[in-house]
Formats: structure tokens, C-alpha cells, sequence
């Protein structure tokens, strides 16, 4: 016989836990099941073991979904501020590294922790490896079949997450769930992601691996242009760094990104300045104060030869600027879902309530974090959107 509670959550990651302690503080009966044989474990690993836990200034424009406007609600319910005054009461420091991004001092694991205790304090009971393997709609709520028993439910929440780094336990399970109760998916796709470079293209870099430097990164045209300023990094397979993972966002297979290296900087003059200044002196090393050394010297070589300044028409030092800032490439593809920090699309917000993430068709049914198509971009916001949608839903469910 099925054991009655009132919520299951099935996936302890940051939704799944937020939303589970919320529900318990109501004093629903809650059960959280994950097949892993840890809680959290993307919160662990996450921004290089120190969690990029929210970000300062997220709001609705830092988001991807096919209804921009989604998010809206959850995120002004539970803010980054509030999340802030969580960890504020239980002690964890924490800094702003850059942009708004907020890291523990120490480690992601005072994150996991706090989150399991307030589950344990909060009353619910957490489940590990356990696998579901059956979902049922009853006249009242839900069974949900486990290895470890069957449990009947009034509500249900999806916290499964999305399908990247399948290494650590990702599944498309959320997905299936939502099609099993007819709600429509919006197409998936790899985010925040290294992308790859035609080999032939990738030959002619290859001495650039390793090298990070500050760039502007820019996708789309006019109003759809988008663009972002921070750290890049020449890579084995193509290009990585925070700018290059923001863009691959919002790039599609066959589409061309702009890279600017130097941004900001009238390359054109400060080339010609050097030129009348140091006519002898190399374009290598003249760019070298403001590339990295590696770079320059492949710029230059490429762009200029062995030739000094002096030797360099205004002309030349034009195409040098057009090298330097005005890079256009296509990239060959991404490194897919074994790398990517997320999941773009998922579980369709037109049939979801925003202010509940109950889907509207199946009372009792709710999808939280990243299994719905809201997408951060790098930099907190997806944890923030975990806190958000597990709360709201928390509230209800
Ligand atoms: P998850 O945290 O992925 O949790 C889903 C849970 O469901 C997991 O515990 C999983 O085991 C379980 N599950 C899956 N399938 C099943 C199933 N069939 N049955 C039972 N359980 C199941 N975001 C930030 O904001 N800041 C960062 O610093 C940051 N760093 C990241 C670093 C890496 C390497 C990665 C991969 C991601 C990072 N992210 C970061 C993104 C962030 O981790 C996710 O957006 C966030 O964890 C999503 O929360 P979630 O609860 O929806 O899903």
C-alpha cells in the first residue's frame, strides 16, 4: 500500500530542497527522492567549489524563456536579497567577485548543508538513491513508485533539473514527466557552453591555447544584438571564458559571433600614435601593450610580417585594428551537454501559472528550476531562479 504524504519532490538540487524545506515550514509531510546518493551535488561543484550562489542585481532581463516575462513573479517573491539573509543568518560569508556574483568565502558545501538542515529542521525527510520508476495520477493527487516503496501524494514537484554534465546525474526525466501530463516542451539545447572551432581555423590558434584575455563577445544584429564584455579563453577545442559561455546562449548552429579583443580601444590610433613615436620598434610588440604577448605576436604576424611600424600604411594598420576588434567567425558547434552549465528550453511556461509553477492543466503538478525554460546567464542567476521557483512553489504546494 502506498504511503500517504502530502508533497513529493523528486530531485534534491536547489529547487527541489528550496521548495521541500518551504513546504515543510507549512507543515505539509514532504518527501524529497533523488537517485544520487547525494543531495546537491551540482550546488557542491558549482562556481569552482565556492557557488556562485545569486547574483546581486538579477531580475527578468538576465533570463532566457520563450516568455520573458515569466520569471518576473517568482524573482520579485523571493529575491536575491533574500537568499543574501539566509545565508547572512546562518553565517556562511560570502563576497561579490565581480558583476554582481556572489561567492561563499569558503566552500559550496556550507550551501548543501544549510539546505539539509533546514530540510531536516523544516521536518521533511530526504530519500537518496532512490530512482522513481512509476508516476501515477489518482483521483486526489499522485503515487510515485520508487525502488524503496510507493508513495501517494495531493501535490507533486518536478525538481529534476535539466540534462547537463549527464556525468553527474542529469536525466531528461523532468522532460518526460511534463510530456507524460501533456504540457508542451520548448525545444532543449546546451547553454553557458564552450564552443568549437573549425579545425583548419583551430591549427592556426593552436598557440593560443591557454591564453585568457578581457573581450567583448556579440551575437545578432541591431535590436537583436547581444553583447558581452568579460573574459575569454583560447581553448584545445575552440573558445571558452565567461563571454564565450554567455554567448553560446544565444548562438544557433551556423550563426556568426563577433569577437572584439581590445574592446573599447581605438586600436587604429593607438597604432598609429606608436608608429610616429617608435617607427622601429615591431607591431608585435606594439600590440603587446595591449594583448596578451601570444596573441599579439600571432596578430601581428599574420596581419603584418616582419616589418617594423614604420613600414605599416594606414592601411595595414587598419586591417590590424579590423583583426584585433572586429573578428567575425562561425563556430562549428558546442561541447554539448557533458560540459554545459545548463539547459535551455524545457517545460513550456504556457502551461505553468507563474505565480505557483502549478501547471495549469494538472492541479497538484508543479515544475521548479532548471527543468522549466528559464535559462540565467552566467554569473548566479540560476541558482536564483532555483530559490525563486522552489519558494513560490513552497508556498503552495
Ligand atoms: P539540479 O541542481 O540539477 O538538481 C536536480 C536533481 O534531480 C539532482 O540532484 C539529480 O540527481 C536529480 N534527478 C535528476 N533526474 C532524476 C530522476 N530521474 N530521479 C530522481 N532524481 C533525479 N548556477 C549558478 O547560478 N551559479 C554557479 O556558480 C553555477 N555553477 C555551475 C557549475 C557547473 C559545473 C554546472 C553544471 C552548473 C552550474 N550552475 C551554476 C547551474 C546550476 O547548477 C543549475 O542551474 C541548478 O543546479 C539548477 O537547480 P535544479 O534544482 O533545478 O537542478
Amino acid at each position: 500500500r502506498p504511503v500517504p504524504v502530502d508533497v513529493v519532490v523528486i530531485g534534491a538540487g536547489a529547487a527541489g530542497l528550496m521548495c521541500a524545506i518551504e513546504a515543510g515550514r507549512r507543515g505539509r509531510r514532504v518527501v524529497v527522492l533523488d537517485h544520487a546518493r547525494a543531495p546537491g551535488e551540482k550546488i557542491r561543484i558549482s562556481g569552482g567549489g565556492r557557488c556562485n550562489f545569486t547574483n546581486r542585481d538579477a531580475a527578468p532581463r538576465n533570463y532566457l524563456s520563450a516568455n520573458p516575462g515569466f520569471a518576473i513573479s517568482a524573482l520579485r517573491r523571493y529575491t536575491a536579497q533574500d537568499f543574501i539573509a539566509r545565508m547572512d543568518r546562518r553565517g556562511i560569508a560570502w563576497h561579490e567577485k565581480t558583476l554582481g556574483q556572489l561567492f561563499c568565502d569558503g566552500s559550496a558545501r556550507q550551501v548543501v548543508d544549510m539546505l539539509t538542515d533546514d530540510l531536516r529542521e523544516a521536518g521533511g525527510e530526504l530519500r537518496l538513491s532512490t530512482a522513481v520508476t512509476g508516476i501515477e495520477r489518482t483521483a486526489d493527487g499522485f503515487t510515485v513508485a520508487t525502488v524503496n516503496g510507493t508513495l501517494a501524494s495531493t501535490s507533486l514537484v518536478i525538481a529534476c533539473g535539466g540534462k547537463s554534465i549527464p556525468k553527474m546525474g542529469a536525466t531528461g526525466f523532468g522532460y518526460e514527466v511534463a510530456e507524460r501530463f501533456g504540457l508542451a516542451l520548448q525545444p532543449t539545447r546546451p547553454g553557458l557552453v564552450p564552443l568549437t572551432l573549425d579545425p583548419a581555423l583551430l591549427e592556426r590558434l593552436g598557440p593560443l591555447a591557454g591564453v585568457a584575455v578581457e573581450a567583448r563577445v556579440s551575437h545578432g544584429k541591431g535590436r537583436n544584438e547581444t553583447r558581452f564584455e568579460e573574459g575569454l579563453l583560447f581553448t584545445h577545442r575552440g573558445l571558452s571564458g565567461p563571454a564565450i559561455l554567455q554567448i553560446s546562449s544565444f548562438w544557433r548552429e551556423g550563426d556568426e559571433i563577433a569577437l572584439a579583443l581590445a574592446p573599447g580601444t581605438d586600436l587604429f590610433a593607438r597604432l598609429r600614435e606608436a608608429r610616429a613615436a617608435h617607427g622601429r620598434q615591431s607591431p608585435a610588440t606594439a600590440l603587446a601593450t595591449l594583448l596578451p604577448k601570444r596573441l599579439a605576436q600571432l596578430i601581428a604576424e599574420r596581419e603584418a610580417g616582419a616589418v617594423n611600424l614604420a613600414d605599416l600604411s594606414d592601411k595595414a594598420l587598419r586591417r590590424i585594428d579590423e583583426a584585433v576588434n572586429g573578428w567575425r567567425l562561425k563556430p562549428t558547434g558546442s561541447e554539448g551537454y557533458r560540459t554545459a552549465e545548463v539547459t535551455l528550453g524545457g517545460v513550456d511556461t504556457a502551461g505553468l501559472d507563474s505565480r505557483t509553477l502549478e501547471a495549469r492543466a494538472v492541479p497538484g503538478l508543479y515544475f521548479v528550476g532548471e527543468v522549466v525554460d528559464v535559462t540565467g546567464w552566467l554569473g548566479g542567476y540560476n541558482f536564483q531562479w532555483a530559490w525563486s521557483s522552489g519558494w513560490v512553489a513552497g508556498q503552495v504546494a
